[in-house]
């Protein structure tokens, strides 16, 4: 059953993408069917490419016939009322809030929870031009909030089924796909093509690259994040609004933006913001409304509950009075040591090394421990929630933040287990080895060293965790992060 259901499932994702591919082909010919009808001739210009290194190509949205032919002084055109008249019957926004629109280039940097809506929405209500950044591959666990992608593009590029949906959506706007990692030494070149920028990354430090970068050329940068159930958004470098180091010049403030991977987050969440995101893209293109400038707006899910903080800084080493951060210091600039963090939020993060040899075991040590049947415990010391998802059969749960609070409950299923080993004919053994594991195998660490200052000498660490496990030890360990 397991070969043949790998083999169909095979067959199946081969079917998804070949009609993916098909999918991409029909939303070409009507993409260039609709260049017919309007009668517009850079058909060649405005036609939908992928672009991995563009720094040439312009991002302004010329060739968008069907706004440029708006005209200057003119009304709307027929292809405008067909497609917005909704925005158009709005008083505060009307033609000419559609026209900025139509003209304005966005760049969007991440097609993940928080892209996703942003990318959508900016397809659908008509900018002119729509740059999207990711490096990354759609994954079956990402879509639940990551709601751009499809499953027949599993495996493939975000940036191309971001900018498929895109095209899909809204035929008249230039998409432009860069799949790349944003790194100093490209942004400067591509950021430059691109009117508004928005930090759809959630992570720590494309926030501070894209808002130094945005400083240095004078872009407005909407940043958004999104984590478990809350969420933020600013708009940083807009109408006297601060930079994002003004916010927060050292990193280890911002110790709350954590990993997705890590932490969980509830799909809408990101959603909710990355919409928020989208309107005040709006606001910033047409002049429309009051932007979120010098103001953070904090979103509480579970009460349904927005705040707006007011953040303000004098004394920023990039926006700042005596600004220090030229150019050339932000090409040179290594973000990812400044911020101690990976570039992606998906990879584990740096394992302690805080016990002796003698204190460690390796997953496969402990599967020959398991396999033989010997007498021991496994103690897993992960959070509760993450315990119910997937755990090795039989281990004992106690979060190591409960540890020390709970080690009489420890020693008691420590003095119930030789009973039940000496049923299968062992003899007892004092102590029982305890053997101590939690995901990355830092925490169990941890939680060795407290047990063995408690007394508990036979506590051994299962060295990598729970990952190292189902790398090493149990490809059928169900991995979750
Ligand atoms: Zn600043």
């Amino acid at each position: 059953m397991g070969g043949g259901g790998g083999r169909t499932e095979a067959i199946m994702r081969e079917i998804a993408s070949l009609r993916a591919q098909r999918d991409e082909l029909d939303r070409r010919i009507r993409f260039f069917e609709s260049q017919l009808r309007v009668g517009v001739g850079a058909v060649t210009a405005a036609s939908p490419t992928t672009t991995t290194l563009p720094s040439s190509l312009s991002a302004k949205p010329d060739a968008m016939g069907s706004h440029a032919a708006a005209g200057d002084g003119g009304g709307a055109t027929p292809d405008m009322i067909g497609r917005y008249r909704r925005h158009l019957l709005l008083p505060e926004f009307g033609v000419q809030g559609q026209r900025k629109l139509s003209r304005s280039s966005v760049l969007v940097v991440g097609a993940g929870g928080l892209g996703s809506p942003v990318a959508m929405h900016l397809a659908a209500c008509g900018v002119g031009c729509l740059g999207i950044v990711d490096s990354d591959d759609v994954e079956l666990g990402n879509i639940h909030r990551q709601v751009i992608h499809i499953e027949a593009y599993i495996g493939h590029p975000k940036v191309k089924s971001a900018a498929a949906a895109c095209r899909a959506i809204n035929s008249s706007v230039k998409v432009m796909e860069y799949r790349l990692k944003l790194k100093p030494k490209v942004a400067l070149d591509i950021v430059r093509q691109y009117d508004i920028v928005i930090d759809a990354t959630n992570c720590v430090t494309s926030r501070y690259m894209l808002s130094d970068c945005c400083v240095l050329l004078n872009k407005p940068l909407i940043s958004g994040s999104a984590f478990g159930l809350e969420g933020q958004l600013t708009v940083y470098n807009h109408n006297g609004s601060p930079c994002y180091r003004c916010l927060f010049p050292n990193p280890s403030v911002s110790t709350g933006y954590q990993s997705c991977s890590d932490n969980g987050v509830l799909g809408v969440v990101p959603g909710v913001i990355g919409c928020l995101q989208a309107l005040e893209l709006i606001k910033v293109a047409t002049g429309v409304g009051e932007p979120l400038c010098g103001r953070m707006l904090l979103f509480d899910a579970l009460s349904s509950r927005f705040k707006t903080v007011r953040r303000r800084s004098s004394s920023c080493m990039v926006c700042g009075e005596n600004p220090s951060f030229t150019q050339h210091v932000f090409m040179m600039f290594d973000y990812d040591n400044f911020t101690k963090s990976s570039e992606s939020s998906s990879k584990p993060t740096p394992r302690l090394n805080l016990l002796p040899e003698n204190a460690r075991v390796s997953c496969r040590e402990y599967k020959r421990v398991l396999d033989a049947g010997k007498p021991h415990l496994l103690l897993d010391v992960r959070l509760a929630h993450h315990f119910q998802i997937a755990s090795i059969p039989r281990s004992l749960n106690i979060p190591l933040p409960d540890l020390e609070k709970k080690l009489p409950l420890l020693q008691q299923a420590l003095n119930k287990a030789p009973a039940e080993a000496s049923r299968g004919g062992e003899r007892k053994q004092f102590p029982l080895p305890l053997y101590v594991v939690s995901r990355g195998g830092s925490d169990s660490q941890v939680a060795v060293a407290v047990l063995r200052e408690n007394g508990f000498l036979y506590a051994s660490d299962i060295a990598g965790g729970l990952e190292a496990w189902a790398a090493e030890a149990d490809p059928n360990f169900l991995v979750y992060w």
